[in-house]
């Protein structure tokens, strides 16, 4: 079973194997212009990612769905969803960013006004600071507990979950309260919401996650074939994409913060920590010399792979000096950690200017 509340799950290809995710790389070939992450084998699964491709190629109407819950720091691994939402931005998708709040209540115990000033300092701040256009017609966020449609929707759905099926899926008991019980279903209700009537009726719909969200992605399009009939429900379509390594060679999580890169960080700081973060160097340069390093199993090489390194081109050469020894850990971690600290210059000036425009957009009434 995943939790997505809580598991850290590392074995891709066993999750391809078991829960049914089918690779994505062969839509690479076929999307025009793929995101770096999906050129780069990060988004590496989907379930009927085809429909998805289609409408991108066609240019028909399409929908991404992306909540946020407001319950802790952003760091670098977030940064790659807001990737994902601005390429699809460009891509002509209908943007919907729900802001969990109602999720963030029941299962984190975060009552709203905190969520609602989260959601706005840290979260939407980061991204329009990460260059998601907020201006846009196509772009909507909102607060879960201010969004009727979605509650009505909700409610309707879950007149066809029962208490056992909620148990398997997440593990829930009976001493588990009944607002947890129900958040999954405004979940459900968020991404399926685009496809009612007052918001353009049926449409593909895709939803980047992470593999933990699973289990939410399994039962939205369940209960959308369950509805099929009432509302022409198209089944949600959703990619997968690696989780970026911690400093430590652990899971990098906001709740641990040795592990994280914050995007609140100081340029100094963001600096200091690549400096500090895990390699896949040997235990001496003589070694590095004679065997080369490991890129596959070293962080500093997977920050460039995810965030900092544009360019194929210049990201395999150090692939291949890295791997034939020709470069020393102590070089290679001074050069990321520098690209890292300039990032962060830039990028502390955006939050800066994204301040103000975040205090208004949770003010604009949601269109859907
Ligand atoms: Fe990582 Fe660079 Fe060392 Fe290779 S040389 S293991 S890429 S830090």
């Amino acid at each position: 079973m995943i939790d997505p509340w809580g598991s850290a799950i590392v074995d891709y290809e066993k999750l391809i194997e078991q829960f049914g995710i089918k690779p994505f790389a062969d839509f690479v070939e076929e999307i025009d212009s793929p995101h770096l992450l999906m050129k780069r084998g990060i988004i590496f699964g989907q379930r009927d990612y085809g429909r998805i491709a289609k409408a991108i190629r066609e240019e028909k109407d399409f929908a991404v769905v992306s909540g946020m819950m407001p319950s802790g720091k952003m760091h670098i691994g977030h940064k790659m969803i807001v990737d994902q939402l601005k390429w699809y931005q460009e891509k002509g998708a209908d943007i919907y960013i729900p802001i969990a709040d109602m999720e963030a209540y029941s299962a984190r115990g975060i009552d709203f006004e905190t969520s609602r000033e989260l959601a706005i300092s840290e979260y939407i701040t980061n991204y329009i600071a990460l260059g998601l256009d907020f201006e846009k017609e196509n772009i909507q966020t909102y607060l879960q507990s201010k969004n009727q449609i979605v509650i009505d929707l909700a409610y309707i759905l879950s007149k066809k979950v029962n208490f056992n099926e909620m148990r398997a899926i997440y593990g829930f008991s009976g001493s588990t309260n009944f607002a947890h019980m129900y958040a999954p279903l405004i979940q459900v209700a968020d991404i399926l919401h685009p496809q009612m009537g007052e918001c353009g009726g049926p449409k593909p719909t895709v939803v980047p996650v992470g593999p933990d969200q699973d289990p939410h992605i399994r039962l939205t399009r369940d209960i959308a074939e369950r509805f099929k009939g009432q509302f022409k429900f198209i089944s949600p379509s959703s990619t997968y994409h690696r989780f970026i390594t911690g400093l430590t060679g652990d899971k990098m999580s906001s709740s641990k913060p040795k592990t994280a890169i914050f995007l609140s960080d100081s340029p100094k700081t963001a600096q200091k920590k690549v400096m500090s973060a895990k390699t896949g160097g040997r235990e001496s340069l003589d070694e590095q010399r004679e065997l080369g390093g490991v890129p596959e199993e070293c962080v500093v090489y997977e920050i460039l792979l995810y965030h900092l390194a544009d360019s194929d081109k210049e990201l395999s050469t150090l692939y291949h000096d890295c791997k034939s020894g020709n470069i020393m850990c102590g070089e290679c971690k001074k050069n990321v950690a520098s690209m890292m600290k300039n990032f962060f210059e830039e990028f502390e000036e955006k939050r800066k200017r994204a301040k103000g425009i975040a205090k208004t957009i949770l003010d604009r009434e949601p269109k859907c």
